[in-house]
């Protein structure tokens, strides 16, 4: 096997050749990424299967689609995201050429978690891709089928010159950092996140930091519980709650939530039938360590379950569940719950919902129901989130056009669509000047005379 050495020191040399710069290289490998997940679609859905259970339409929808479309919104825009930015001028740089021009960084790394195993890999590539960048992509060993397929696919689709996968899991990836990247971006833990930094910090590698959180959930009285309760279960129960920007907890008074219990019922019973396990639809905790981490937290908590709460280990297994009485200091709400279950926490009025989500982190998506658009407007004015979304969960994040990430210490730096580009280009600030007007110029020049200042 090649070592990360070797295989950096490939890259390296592609990169310096030039040979990813033209929009024609670029164009070239992002429709052969097209091709992968085209030619593969029944292998990737069957991995994705394997590893966690991911039900066919959300597998196509999350993991999928979202990267094809990424692929043509990038085909569609590159050429003008990779044209000069000319900037305004003063009087003396009026007859210079003064542009802003996007170059590639070099050979980055891109580290991926499991829960979206496919998306959160191929997106960013997609991205580095656009930008002109040679790339090593490190999967996540947890989803270990899927590792298997992108590990032999890359190879057979991409230029092995340009494009490398690393697998493996902690130790793997630690060696992997001990070499210098031009950039690092990675998807995971806040606790890992750390390690990356450390790792970057003696190499002065730059790094992007999509990370996650306890994303919150206000309900207003004045919602339609149905939609919302519909909505709200969606959000949280698509991918079995292993969701980045998953609803983590609802804010609501006492008289919504007794509302909002029956109504979440009748959604789960509508989706996934009275029993659940039996649903092809519901997926399943990725492993036994993350089954027995949110049965812990199901342990510990002071919170009532009155909906759900059944499990089965050896299927992985834990039912859509909903929980009330839980307090601010409940174990529920010390950690990111990553996975079903849903806390249902009171507060009285919309100020006392702002106030004690400000009192959290910054999280990588906040949402607000309300029938009312005032409503919306005082907690989008009065918090802050990586992304905000009324009146529904997770769909702010399918559009390219919007950047995806967090802030404070649900990440920073963020991509999709052109901020992905970005992410991954230099903005090197060029100024070309001729030899005219060294007259205008002199004046810079010493000896500094009381003249020139009046200037
Ligand atoms: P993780 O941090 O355990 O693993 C992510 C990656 O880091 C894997 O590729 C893994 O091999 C590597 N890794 C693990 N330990 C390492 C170490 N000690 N040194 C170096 N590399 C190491 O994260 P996870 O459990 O796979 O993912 C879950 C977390 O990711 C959640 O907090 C979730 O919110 C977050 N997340 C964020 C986003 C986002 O877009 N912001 C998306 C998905 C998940």
């Amino acid at each position: 096997m090649e070592s990360h050495r070797a295989t950096l020191q490939r890259l390296r040399t592609s990169f310096r050749s030039g040979m990813t710069i033209s929009e024609n290289f670029r164009r070239a490998q992002l429709k052969q990424l097209l091709c992968l997940l085209q030619d593969n679609e029944d292998r990737l859905l069957n991995a994705l299967h394997q590893d966690l259970a991911k039900p066919k339409f959300e597998a196509i929808v999350s993991e999928l689609d979202i990267v094809i479309n990424e692929l043509h919104f990038a085909l569609s825009n590159l050429n003008s995201w990779m044209q000069l930015e000319y900037v305004s001028k003063t009087l003396a740089t009026k007859v210079d050429d003064c542009f802003v021009r996007r170059e590639p960084l070099g050979v980055v790394l891109i580290i991926a978690p499991w829960n979206y195993p496919v998306q959160l890999l191929l997106l960013p590539l997609a991205a580095a891709i656009a930008a002109g960048n040679c790339v090593v992509i490190k999967p996540s060993e947890v989803t270990s089928t899927v590792e298997g397929v992108i590990a032999e696919l890359i190879p057979k689709y991409m230029s092995p010159d340009c494009f490398a996968v690393v697998c493996g899991g902690a130790e793997e990836t630690k060696a992997l950092l001990q070499n210098k990247f031009d950039h690092i971006f990675y998807t995971g833990s806040q606790a890992v996140a750390r390690l990356i930094l450390q790792a970057a910090a003696p190499h002065l590698t730059p790094v992007t930091l999509e990370l996650g959180g306890k994303c919150p959930c206000f309900i207003h009285d004045n919602v339609n519980i149905e939609i919302a309760a519909r909505r709200l279960a969606w959000a949280k129960y698509f991918n079995m709650g292993q969701s980045c920007a998953a609803p983590d907890y609802v804010l609501c008074t006492e008289g919504m939530r007794d509302a909002l219990v029956p109504a979440i019922k009748k959604a789960l019973d509508d989706f996934y039938s009275e029993e659940p396990q039996k649903s092809p639809d519901l997926g399943r905790i990725v492993s036994p360590k993350h089954w027995s981490r949110v049965m812990g937290l199901l342990g510990r908590t002071k919170g009532r379950v009155v909906l759900g709460g059944e499990s089965d280990e050896a299927d992985l297994y834990i039912a859509p569940t909903v929980l009330v009485d839980v307090s601010e200091d409940d174990a529920l709400m010390q950690e990111e719950i990553f996975g079903p279950l849903l806390p249902i926490l009171t507060v009285s009025s919309v100020n006392e919902a702002i106030d004690f989500m400000n009192r959290q982190e910054k999280p990588l998506a906040l949402y607000a129901f309300s029938d009312k658009s005032s409503v919306i407007d005082t907690v989008l004015q009065n918090t802050s989130s990586g992304g905000f979304c009324s009146n529904d969960g997770i769909v702010h994040m399918t559009l390219p056009g919007l950047p995806f990430g967090g802030v404070g210490s649900s990440g920073f730096g963020n991509y999709h669509g052109r901020w992905g580009f970005e992410t991954f280009s230099h903005k090197r600030a060029v100024l070309l000047r001729g030899w005219g007007l060294e007259r205008l110029n002199a004046l810079r020049y010493p000896p500094y005379t009381e003249t020139k200042l009046s200037w």
